[in-house]
């Protein structure tokens, strides 16, 4: 039987939770205590598929082709584990289930209700990823901050876990903010004291409260938290704004945390072994000779439409022993302005992005690497981009394009397959979740993979047009990487070019930082190797 951890957020959004989360499962999983985790998100969309980056940044895809919330990048890359669709839960799934269920007449003509019909559909999910991954813990985490009025079916639904499930098999983290005063030098306990008041009045008594600070805590301050929101001193456990997110799980080991909750939910673990993750720390956070990559994209503004893609980069770099400092490109900049950027940097990455502002740039940048001879990486997106480039500059002709920015081209080389041009709806008419790739030996791609078959996520609607795929061969592109059946192109990359490759699927949601990806290693490989003059003077970094 599973145990089950919830965490809830106070005071302001985004203050940690979801690395707190991650964190929490290594430092179990480090005890070889096995582990699963779910996202609840109180919003009423069906899934962020839909969603504009602006509002919810990245959208990460899992395996099984579910598209979810960034955190669940975070729980795959600090845990090592594939999660499935059952681990993101919106209010917009749980309502429409329970709305449906209604319509069905399955309730029997009863007033259908908050408490019990939404909750327990809530549970009814949850307890569904402790089921299919057979965890011995599930951590849950749910969105949002303790006070929102979308969240309080979530908060109660948690509540009354604890009844159903046994008061030893459940475990309440509740992660604060400590906001500094500078005039007086202090970190308060108010707002944290507000929010346990918040959480205790629906309920739920905290066993542990994470305090989020960018400056140290006293004793004096964990007294006071452990008097005022009743939890044990131990309990109260420090979360200071680290160098990198990949060391919180080493600071709430340090603190205490992992014996903490291996003795309150009386768990059968092994001695806790982070030896390996703390040498990928201690790398990450020495000096090291940068390494420039200009990721261009319409979203620049906004890096974490890009999480995982920057992510990956960092966890490449680290394998060369480098630090990856990433140029943020705006594409529709680029598409008005000259190459100036472009020659600052050392590679170029296009990745994934949908409509047709900001491509004539990405297109631009495609060339650029082409013509110059820059490492340029691809995804999904920027593979398409970088064949609609070659295709441009093969037939002569401004006109190649894919269908999906003109629908009339003469010269569609990315286009729908014939099967997919009748749908009209936008969501879930994707190619979504894991394919398998077949490499082509002698290719770099077959290279840097060291393999024969790859397997890798994918959320596009559009595909290389096998129309084009002789014409555009003879001129120098190599289909690299295939479906099983030869049919669609998986990975393209050019002949005659030092390293300009990309691929129709997502790489990044599979790089961890003690198992980068091999395309982005050899892609940062190299990256290494081509010197720029002036790159570590004008762009901004980071
Ligand atoms: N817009 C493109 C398509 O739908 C690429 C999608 C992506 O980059 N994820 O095929």
């Amino acid at each position: 039987m599973s145990k089950y951890i919830f965490v809830t957020g106070g005071v302001i959004s985004s203050v940690g939770k979801g690395i707190s989360v991650a964190s929490v499962g290594r430092i179990l999983k480090s005890r070889s205590i096995s582990v699963s985790v779910q996202k609840l998100d109180p919003y009423l969309n069906v899934d962020p598929g839909t969603m504009s980056p602006y509002q919810h940044g990245e959208v990460f895809v899992t395996q099984d082709g579910a598209e979810t919330d960034l955190d669940l990048g975070h729980y795959e890359r600090f845990i090592g584990v594939e999660l499935t669709n059952a681990s993101n839960v919106t209010s917009g799934q749980v309502y429409s289930s329970v709305i449906a269920q209604e319509r069905q007449g399955e309730f029997l003509g009863g007033t259908i209700q908050v408490v019990p019909h939404v909750t327990n559909e809530i549970k009814r999910r949850i307890r569904k990823v402790a089921e299919i991954s057979q965890a011995e813990v599930v951590i849950v985490e749910v969105g949002g901050t303790v006070g929102d009025i979308e969240g309080q079916p979530f908060l109660e639904a948690i509540r009354q876990m604890r009844k159903d499930e046994g008061r030893d098999n459940v475990l309440y983290i509740h992660v604060s903010l400590l906001p500094h005063i500078a005039v007086t030098n202090e970190l308060k306990t108010k707002p944290t004291q507000h929010s346990v008041n918040e959480l205790r009045r629906i309920g739920i008594q905290p066993d542990v409260i994470l305090c989020r600070s960018d400056r140290e805590m006293s004793e004096g301050i964990k007294d006071k938290i452990s008097l005022f929101c009743d939890v044990d001193k131990e309990a109260v456990i420090p979360l200071v704004t680290s160098e990198t997110i990949y060391e919180v799980p080493l600071l709430l080991e340090d603190a205490g945390l992992g014996d903490f909750i291996v003795k309150r939910l009386g768990l059968e673990a092994k001695e806790s072994n982070l030896d390996n993750w703390r040498d990928m720390v201690s790398r990450l956070k020495a000096p090291k000779e940068p390494v420039i990559i200009g990721l261009v994209g319409k979203y620049v503004e906004l890096q974490d439409a890009y999480y995982s893609v920057r992510e990956a980069l960092c966890h490449a770099a680290l394998a060369h022993n480098l630090e990856a400092k990433i140029a943020w490109l705006d594409s529709e900049e680029l598409e008005h302005g000259n190459n100036d950027k472009l020659m600052q940097v050392q590679g170029i990455i296009v990745p994934g992005g949908f409509g047709y502002r900001g491509i004539e740039g990405m297109i631009k940048a495609a060339k650029f690497a082409r013509e110059k001879e820059i490492p340029y990486f691809g995804l999904c997106l920027g593979m398409q981009t970088m064949v609609i480039e070659f295709g441009r500059h093969v037939f002569h002709n401004e006109k190649v394009n894919s269908t999906e920015f003109d629908t009339d081209t003469a010269y569609p080389v990315i286009d729908l397959l014939p099967e997919q041009r009748s749908i009209s709806q936008k969501g879930g008419t994707m190619r979504l979740g894991t394919y398998p790739c077949q490499l082509v030996p002698g290719t770099k791609a077959a290279q840097a993979y060291s393999g024969e078959v790859a397997y890798e996520r994918h959320r596009h609607r559009f595909e290389f047009n096998n129309d084009f795929r002789q014409p555009l061969s003879e001129a120098g592109l190599i289909p690299s990487g295939l479906s099983p059946n030869g049919n669609l192109v998986e990975i393209a990359e050019f002949r005659d070019h030092p390293w300009m490759l990309a691929c129709q699927f997502h790489p990044e949601f599979k790089s961890r930082p003690d198992f980068p990806h091999p395309l982005f290693v050899d892609f940062i490989g190299a990256a290494q190797n081509m010197l720029v003059e002036g790159a570590q003077t004008s762009l901004p970094l980071n």
